[in-house]
């Protein structure tokens, strides 16, 4: 059970403090609003722990609610409109466990198809890079030692169980030059209307 690999990463890494840290879930109210809008994918989140690790809910800060909203909208949206019209079913994927790992959120389910797998794939890649409390795109990077993929604004504004960690931005992530003229495009349209 991955409980114990948290326990003794917690106590390598960054000793009992982090290992709590780590038990701190996504937001109560995101998470049974996941749960309500994908009751197909999450059926096991009040499963018992011998059941599903789903029983310890969603295992990351809130800032990935967004992507795992996203996820679970293509995932069903796919499964019900090729189950509707296609003669070749998919089977409904079902949450194992969903967590965060080495700075990435980790989907692990069963069912669907290589099309879905490719969908995780991307959301996962997308965790890389959008700061897990916050939800920012904008100078994200990560933590070394215990990784936390966090922007710079919430590390700076982090508490003792994180500003103790260095942090450097992401090499893949956007330059100064193009957060600006994303941030120009977006004012030119608002000056069309
Ligand atoms: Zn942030």
């Amino acid at each position: 059970m991955d409980l114990k690999l948290i326990i003794i990463s917690g106590f390598k890494n960054g000793g009992l403090v982090n290992f709590f840290l780590k038990l701190i879930n996504m937001n109560e109210k995101l998470d049974s609003y996941l749960v309500e809008k994908y009751p197909k994918i999450f059926i096991n989140r009040y499963e018992s722990v011998k059941n599903s690790a789903m029983f310890f809910g969603f295992d990351h800060n809130d800032g990935w609610f967004w992507i795992l909203d996203q996820l679970c909208d293509s995932i069903q949206h796919y499964i019900d409109m090729n189950n509707e019209w296609n003669k070749i079913k998919i089977s409904q994927v079902v949450a194992d466990q969903v967590k965060e790992k080495y700075g990435l959120l980790n989907f692990y389910c069963h069912g669907g198809n290589d099309q879905i797998d490719g969908m995780i794939s991307l959301a996962e890649t997308m965790s890389s890079n959008t700061c897990e409390f916050c939800g920012s795109t904008e100078n994200v990077g990560k933590t070394n030692g215990w990784i936390y993929t966090i922007c710079k604004d919430c590390y700076d504004h982090s508490n003792e169980r994180i500003s103790y960690l260095s942090w450097g931005k992401n090499e893949n992530s956007p330059n100064e030059d193009i957060i600006k003229e994303i941030r120009k495009i977006k004012l030119d349209k608002l000056n069309l209307k």
